[in-house]
């Protein structure tokens, strides 16, 4: 038997933790905050910069405070 950590954290999980699991990556979580930082890492989720060639770079474009794509 081995002791499930936290998937982001590395903290035991206990029946004193709000425990969230996750299905998908079949991975336990100690606080659902630390579950939406794990999955927001996963998914490479990250705020919108509106730099021009970023915005390029992931084919989009900004014009008249739209944004559209290409
Ligand atoms: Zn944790």
């Amino acid at each position: 038997m081995e002791k499930i950590k936290c998937g982001m954290c590395g903290k035991h999980i206990t029946d004193k933790t709000e425990v969230e699991y996750s299905e998908w990556y079949t991975e336990f979580f100690c606080d659902p905050k630390h579950a939406l930082t794990y999955y927001m890492d996963q998914a490479q989720s990250r705020p919108l910069e509106f730099d021009k060639d970023y915005l390029k770079a992931i084919g989009v474009k900004m014009e008249d405070g739209l944004l559209y794509t290409k």
